[in-house]
């Protein structure tokens, strides 16, 4: 897709070819100013700082998204699991998974590649 054509190739093989980045490899782990989280590829905002929280998973972890309709989710039975793969509702690039053991008051982890994300910090 045109929104892949001109990103690193490492962001190219998690957008575009659904791929994972190393845990604890993201420089957005230790990204604790506020702002918006947006999409790598098209810029469409994603996740808000409020919503950021220490998962220790090894990814950057949200409990929500910044608004309804900013992602979709779809079950994903690759390598052997039934997961929720979360791709990003304008581009459809590939940003990770969802998982039922998140925080109050969703319950949601968002498990998002730092490399999927661009941190855009609040003027
Ligand atoms: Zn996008």
């Amino acid at each position: 897709m045109a929104e892949f054509a001109n990103l690193p190739p490492e962001r190219r093989r998690i957008l575009e070819q659904c791929g994972t980045e190393a845990p604890f490899s993201s420089p957005l782990l230790d990204e604790h100013r506020s702002g918006t989280f947006v999409c790598a590829a098209c810029g469409n905002p994603l996740f808000g700082s409020d919503t950021k929280f220490e998962s220790g998973s090894g990814w950057p972890s949200f409990h929500d998204v910044i608004e309804k309709g900013a992602v979709i989710s779809r079950t994903d039975t690759s390598h052997g699991m039934t997961r929720t793969e979360v791709t990003c509702a304008k581009c459809g690039g590939h940003l990770g998974h969802v998982f039922p053991d998140g925080p109050k008051p969703t319950g949601l982890r968002y498990c998002i590649n730092g490399l999927a994300l661009e941190f855009d910090p609040e003027a």
